[in-house]
């Protein structure tokens, strides 16, 4: 039986991004996943997620921002566009004083980066391809059982464990759900026009289709959300009439789109824990909540969470206090869950807006969309929210945000 004071459940950003933030206290942590160690050679952009600047300012704090800009594309613009109407938005880094909008940036590469700065933490232990038996939980600890032999006892447990999280099934918090009846198709293209760093989406009836830049300039990552019917018919397709299917749904703004990699498809479904917490083990990120990836926050959203934990937890370390207490997790719960309800309602009505085909709505967005084109303040309201720059933020991913100072 071996005792320590945190233990995360789950090496994924958000997991790996907890341990860091936490190392510095000198408390005991140990992370669990069930996969293998990050690794260089899954780095292949295969699958990337848009980070906004809040996300970077917390990376660069730790340390891990250098290794991971530098196999990430920055994007200066974006265009976002309804396919079956007039309906067009722009946004550029340039009129918001800004060198980019953001970056698109991979998801081994993210953990890759965490990873290597967490190895100089001898505090903290990761413990990788290891299964959880059993998870129990007394007044004082959570007991968790590993690879049928060695037990834990922690002061606190973070199920950072993703969408099927295993911790929030074992403590039976209750999820609610609700499919977003589409997949999302994933893969790397080949564009037969350069990107010229923007990011691009167009809104089909059957889904949006996101155009990632990656960091050759005729390369692009592809989000296609697609109803499942029609995902199942596109994955069914012989390569060369995918990439015809592909360039027909782009408008060809790019060109010719020829695909580089095979395509994954994700199964896509709002999930939202009712409740972050049971005694002594709390929820983040996508073990908590889950969202459509049209706005490409989800990332984000989790990476604000454990931030806002481990500012939480530093107070009370510095203050002598009980970082594990009730009161400490409920106010965690109550800031992130805020946020996220946020997010969640908003992606909601993007989904419901633009997969809709009733007349009057169509135009009412048409006009909507190019009605906010032309009014520069309301872009630039839209765009310090993408960028993350509003909403309670943890102190780290402020946009002054600059010591190591948590508390
Ligand atoms: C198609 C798609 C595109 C997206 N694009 C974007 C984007 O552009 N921008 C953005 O911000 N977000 C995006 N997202 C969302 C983003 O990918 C997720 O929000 C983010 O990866 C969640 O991180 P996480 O650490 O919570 O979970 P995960 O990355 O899922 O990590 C969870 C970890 O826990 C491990 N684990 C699971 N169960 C156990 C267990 N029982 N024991 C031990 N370990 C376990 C897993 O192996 C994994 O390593 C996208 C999502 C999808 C599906």
């Amino acid at each position: 039986m071996q005792n320590v004071d945190i233990t995360i459940v789950g090496a994924g950003s958000a997991g790996l991004t907890l341990a860091l933030l936490l190392a510095p206290l000198g408390l005991d942590i140990v992370v669990l996943e069930q996969g293998s160690a990050p690794s260089v050679s899954k780095v292949n952009h295969q699958r990337v997620s848009a980070l906004n600047l809040a996300s970077q300012r917390l990376l660069s704090h730790l340390g891990a921002w250098p290794a991971i800009a530098a196999t990430a594309q920055a994007y200066s613009h974006m265009q976002v566009w309804d396919a079956d109407s007039f309906a067009r938005i722009e946004f550029d880094a340039a009129s918001e004083r800004l060198a980019q909008l953001g970056w698109i940036c991979d998801n081994e590469q993210i953990r890759l980066a965490l990873y290597q700065q967490l190895k100089v933490h001898s505090n903290v232990r990761c413990e990788f391809n290891c299964t959880i038996n059993s998870l129990q939980q007394s007044e004082r600890d959570v007991l968790v059982n590993i690879n049928q032999q060695q037990i834990l006892l922690s002061r606190l447990l973070v199920g950072a464990d993703g969408v099927n999280s295993h911790v929030r099934r074992a403590t039976q918090l209750p999820l609610t759900h609700w499919d977003y009846e589409q997949q999302a198709l994933v893969a790397s293209v080949k564009t037969s026009q350069p990107h010229l760093a923007t990011a691009r989406q167009v809104f089909l009836p059957s889904g949006p289709l996101a155009l990632l830049p990656l960091p050759e300039s005729n390369m692009c990552s592809i989000v296609w959300s697609c109803t499942t019917e029609r995902a199942a018919q596109l994955l069914a397709l012989p390569e060369q009439e995918f990439n015809q299917a592909l360039t027909a749904a782009s408008n060809s703004v790019l060109g010719v789109l020829q695909l580089q990699t095979k395509p994954s498809a994700f199964e896509l479904k709002m999930r939202y824990a009712s409740s972050w917490l049971c005694g002594r083990v709390v929820l983040v990120a996508d073990a908590a909540h889950s969202i459509h990836p049209l706005a490409g926050q989800g990332m984000n959203l989790g990476l604000m969470d454990v931030a806002a934990l481990a500012e939480l937890i530093s107070a009370a370390v510095a203050e002598n206090k009980d970082f594990s207490e009730a009161r400490l997790l409920r106010r965690y719960e109550r800031w992130r869950k805020a946020e996220a309800q946020t997010l969640i309602g908003v992606m909601e009505v993007f989904k419901r807006g633009f997969s809709n085909k009733q007349p009057l709505l169509k135009l009412v967005r048409a006009v909507g969309m190019s009605s906010m084109n032309q009014l520069p303040w309301l872009k630039s309201k839209i765009i310090a929210a993408a960028l993350g720059n509003t909403g309670d933020l943890p102190k780290l991913a402020q946009p002054q945000a600059k010591t190591r100072d948590l508390a």
